[in-house]
């Protein structure tokens, strides 16, 4: 049974919360054994230019195929690797994954045909002093320029400890891009921006789904491209839906943009797919 909460919202404290407990244990379980049995698998999000459309670039976005063929999503993984730390060893090879397939994408469709592929980091990763060599690694292995990468991190992330801060200065040395994923739902957003070396800032979904309504529902979409603009750096609205979203975006600056109105999270064959539709128009 669901309770009433303080706030009068409901708070399931009842077989729901056991069962998702249940849930995570059983999936902290099989998570090894996954990375074991080769049961992930990257998708690809193009990221694309306002307001024609063109796809910039990809962010790897990682899935799990569970023998019984039920795909579950990162939302419900990834913290329970992060929890008992295997996000450093599957950290690992979803870096080395995205690598291998940006090396591919480079030899099929020339060096300049994906601007970058971004890669998203957690917290954990960051804790880890071996980060930096892991993506230099990873680079190295499959001639991948580091021009090429783009690291994804969160401010929360960042806020974890001493170190992470330490840690996204020194990936930022290798030359990657660093970008602030969900940009405006942490507590010291804009503060970060001084202290942190980043490249791109990702505008949260949640200041995408304001636009079009009041000023002040729009405030925050406004404001940060104006600061982004301001600091030099590139910003990237986060799930953008419909065409009056991106329609609004380029009206108040935006150039990058993300989301299902575009394009879905793909298997990398509808990236290659996408990139000979690009070559074949640039040859015509
Ligand atoms: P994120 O990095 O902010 O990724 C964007 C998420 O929004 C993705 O969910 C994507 O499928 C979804 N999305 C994109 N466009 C739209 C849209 O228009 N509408 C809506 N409603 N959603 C959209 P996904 O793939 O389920 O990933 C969820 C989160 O899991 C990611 O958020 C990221 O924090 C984490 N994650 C995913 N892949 C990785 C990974 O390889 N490593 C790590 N450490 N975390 C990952
Ligand atoms: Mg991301
Ligand atoms: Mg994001
Ligand atoms: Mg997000």
């Amino acid at each position: 049974e669901a309770a009433t909460g303080l706030d009068g919202g409901l708070v399931r404290y009842d077989a729901s919360l056991e069962q998702r407990l249940t849930q995570r244990a059983t999936i902290a379980a099989d998570l090894r054994r996954a990375l074991t049995a080769g049961e992930f698998h990257l998708l690809y999000q193009p990221i694309v230019e306002l307001p024609g459309g063109r796809m910039l670039g990809v962010e790897s976005l990682v899935r799990w195929r569970q023998p019984d063929g039920r795909v579950v999503s990162p939302a419900d993984f990834i913290p329970v690797a992060e929890d008992t730390g295997l996000i450093v060893e599957l950290g690992a090879w979803i870096l080395d994954t995205a690598c291998a397939q940006t090396a591919a994408w480079r030899r099929a469709y020339g060096p300049d045909a994906l601007r970058s592929v971004a890669v998203n980091v957690s917290a954990r990763q960051l804790l880890d002093p071996a980060l930096p060599e892991v993506v230099a690694a990873a680079l190295a292995r499959h001639g991948v320029p580091a021009a090429q990468l783009t690291i994804e991190i969160t401010e929360t992330a960042v806020f974890t400890g001493g170190r992470a801060l330490a840690t996204v200065h020194a990936l930022s040395r290798l030359g990657v891009s660093i970008a602030l994923d969900d940009f405006g739902t942490g507590h010291s957003s804009l503060g970060l921006l001084r202290t942190c070396p980043v490249d791109i800032i990702k505008v949260d979904k949640s200041f995408v789904d304001g636009l079009g309504g009041s000023p002040q529902q729009e405030a925050i979409a406004i404001a940060l491209t104006g600061i982004a603009d301001t600091m030099g750096l590139r910003t990237v609205a986060e799930g953008v839906e419909t065409a009056e979203q991106a329609r609004r975006l380029y009206e108040l600056g935006y150039r990058q943009a993300q989301g299902f109105h575009f394009a879905r999270p793909m298997p990398p064959a509808e990236i290659d797919a996408m990139l000979q539709q690009a070559q074949d128009r640039a040859a015509a």
